[in-house]
């Protein structure tokens, strides 16, 4: 078997088409959504997504402002910043890119905390995880969301079926988990899988949809899979490669050439989740801008 190849481009340009709709709507009413990113530092993958979110945000016409920290600003510093930007009527959305450098490290909640719920378009304050975990949610946090919509718009269904799902952090595995779980959207049947897990090639052969959030190249193998099974990979690895132009190449946490040989669909990495997760923060940030308009 040869994969089909679920490409992430494809469905956030579907995506943004959605969103344009909602966009020109606002336009009328004389509204631009507005995003505040506010970065500490120059780790090189920061700078590259937030890169890239600038210049997505900018095609989408929303409005764009990035907050620049050197990494030996102070957590007060950070902490203002995000006020100011709450307080700010031209920014709708707020988010801090992670990591934080390592002289503020360990004040992600309290970073977390800081936004202003109808801003946080991330979705990590705790009073929207409360709502996500009711079944109410506020704004739905951008990868898990991205996951979803591509499960979609690919017409690969979730009901009835069961889901296994590498990684249980805060950002991606728990959130996916409950909203692939939900009663009348989602109905799937989720395993959650960690690095304490025994045995985890024996519960991913039970899944008809395999989720890789781990940060580990390779850690799901073909070996690994139920013939047919749909892999989504969202991880996004480094590795040294002397013939590449940055001397690396990002690689997924799936065994692309394994997993592609029997999994009946897979994303690829680069060009799998992340375009979806960074239209998801522009849905969100046009969401947070319509205040219940749309
Ligand atoms: P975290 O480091 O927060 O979580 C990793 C999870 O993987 C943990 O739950 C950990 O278990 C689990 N784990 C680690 N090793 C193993 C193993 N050998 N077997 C099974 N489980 C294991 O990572 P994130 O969720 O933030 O990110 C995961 C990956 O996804 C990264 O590569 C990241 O770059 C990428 N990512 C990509 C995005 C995109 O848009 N494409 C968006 C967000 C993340 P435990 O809890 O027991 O420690």
């Amino acid at each position: 078997m040869t994969a089909r190849i679920l490409r992430g481009d494809a469905a956030a340009a579907a995506l943004e088409i959605e969103d344009r709709g909602q966009l020109a709507y606002l336009r009328g009413l004389g509204v631009t959504p507005g995003l505040a990113i506010i970065q500490a530092g120059d780790d090189p993958a920061s700078h590259s997504y937030v890169t890239r979110k600038i210049a997505i945000g900018e095609r989408y016409g929303i409005r764009v402002v990035h907050d620049r920290f050197p990494a030996a600003c102070t957590r007060e510093e950070l902490f203002a910043a995000i006020r100011r930007r709450n307080d700010d009527p031209l920014t709708h959305g707020v988010i801090v890119q992670l990591p934080v450098p390592d002289p503020i490290r360990g004040c992600e909640e309290e970073i977390a905390a800081l936004i202003s719920p109808g801003k946080d378009v991330d979705c990590f304050h705790p009073s929207n995880l409360g709502l996500l975990f009711r079944g109410a949610p506020r704004f739905i946090p951008c990868t898990p969301a991205g996951i979803i919509y591509l499960l979609k718009h690919y017409g690969i269904p979730t009901q009835g079926k069961i889901v296994a799902i590498v990684g249980r952090s805060l950002i991606v595995g728990r959130p996916l988990a409950l909203l692939l779980a939900r009663k009348g959207d989602g109905d799937a049947t989720v395993i959650k899988c960690h690095s304490r897990t025994p045995d985890l090639p024996a519960l991913l052969r039970l899944a008809d949809i395999v989720v890789a959030a781990v940060g580990v190249p390779g850690v799901v193998t073909g070996a690994m899979l139920k013939p047919g099974a749909t892999v989504v990979d969202v991880g996004v690895n480094r590795v040294a490669d002397p013939g590449a132009p940055r001397g690396y190449r990002l690689v997924g946490d799936a065994d692309f050439a394994s997993v592609s040989a029997v999994a009946g669909a897979v994303t690829p990495v680069p060009g799998g989740v992340g375009p979806l997760t960074v239209a998801m923060l522009m849905h969100n940030v046009i969401r947070a801008a319509a205040g219940g308009r749309v």
